[in-house]
């Protein structure tokens, strides 16, 4: 069974009449952008370019290097590197895409002229429950990621013929990020349908792949083997893992961001473990990530016990606590949770 598509009404034609006529169209993801976030973000851009329409893509803070090599990269305008431009960039735009969030926190500190931009506000997401905080909103939490949204907006505008292959390049590489390589539950045939009319457009997706997944730096791969070796903590009796690691421990290692990508999947990969917790401290908080296995609900845990959100089954959130408290909050929520970990 397909998904049923979100847009098919004629809000998406009409958003197209829209940006034909608009003058500042600004593109934004969440903050620690991600594949997906850039992807879907750099799509756009690239397809609405050669179509003769202009945006700006506006990110709160930096993407991990293994991403910096999609098409349009070096003119995305962070906010943490040029907070003026980018405030001013949303403060003048009459369209705005939210890409990849649905509540308006999920951009940091941009988060302020996000809620004060006058400008009509778009969201493309794939996360549950969403915000009400745009004017148009293209929401679909069965779709595996915002990129395929994309292809589909494209799609719904009978644009899919012209798509290029740096848009394709963009979308797959999203697609592929937030799909774990085309393995998730999320993953459908549409998904696969998407995936090969991008890679007709005569994208090198081998190379995509090796791009983002092999391109690993020594002090990378050892600390992902530390990780593993010294601080993976596991708790049979709740089908739980958890790994911590500090910032004298990231900085041992010469951590990048990005470098703890997939670490918490290495942590779920255990054999009978349901949930697995990677928690990091980042700046002044500390960033939790949390998957799981079949019922037990990360999306819920997350945002019950931490503010946080995302999916079902992958979700995350921040917390001022210290590192220490923040683990041991966790280990001590697990045996409320036990009934549901068991499967
Ligand atoms: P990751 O663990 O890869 O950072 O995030 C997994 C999922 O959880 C993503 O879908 C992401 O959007 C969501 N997520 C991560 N951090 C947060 C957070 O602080 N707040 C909310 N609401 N969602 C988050
Ligand atoms: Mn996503």
């Amino acid at each position: 069974m397909e998904t049923t598509d979100v847009f098919a009404s004629n809000s998406a034609a009409e958003l197209k009449e829209k940006l034909a006529g608009a003058s500042n169209i600004v593109l934004t993801a969440h903050r620690s952008p991600d594949g997906d976030a850039v992807g879907s973000c750099l799509a756009l851009w690239n397809h609405l370019k050669e179509g003769d329409i202009k945006s700006t893509v506006v990110l709160p803070d930096e993407f991990p290097g293994f991403l910096n090599w999609m098409n349009g990269q070096d003119y995305i305008v962070l906010h943490s590197l040029n907070p003026n431009r980018a405030e001013e960039l949303l403060a003048s735009a009459d369209v705005l895409f939210c890409l990849d969030y649905n509540a308006s926190s999920r951009v940091g500190d941009l988060q302020p002229s996000l809620d004060s931009s006058k400008a009509f506000k778009v969201m493309i997401d794939h996360h549950q429950q969403p915000e009400d905080f745009v004017d148009l909103m293209f929401s679909d939490e069965k779709s595996c990621s915002t990129a395929e949204m994309v292809y589909r907006l494209i799609e719904s505008w009978g644009e899919e013929g012209r798509v290029s292959a740096e848009t394709s390049s963009c979308l797959y590489c999203g697609i592929m990020t937030d799909s774990g390589s085309f393995r998730f539950p999320s993953v459908t045939p549409r998904t696969h349908r998407i995936a090969a009319a991008l890679c007709e457009t005569g994208i090198d997706h081998s190379s995509i792949h090796a791009k983002v997944y092999d391109n690993n730096r020594e002090g990378q791969l050892k600390l992902v083997g530390y990780a593993i070796t010294e601080k993976l903590q596991v708790f049979p009796e709740y089908k739980a893992a958890i790994i911590s690691l500090s910032t004298e421990e990231l900085d041992r290692f010469g951590y990048e961001k990005g470098d703890t990508e997939g670490l918490v999947n290495r942590a779920l990969s255990l054999e009978g473990v349901n949930f697995a917790a990677f928690l990091h401290e980042s700046g002044d908080r500390v960033k939790m990530s949390f998957r799981s296995v079949g019922k037990f609900s990360v999306r819920d845990f997350s945002s019950k016990h931490f503010d946080g959100g995302g999916h079902h089954n992958a979700a995350g959130g921040a917390s001022f606590d210290s590192l220490s408290d923040v683990v041991d909050k966790v280990i001590s929520l697990l045996p409320e949770y036990a009934d549901q970990l068991a499967y």
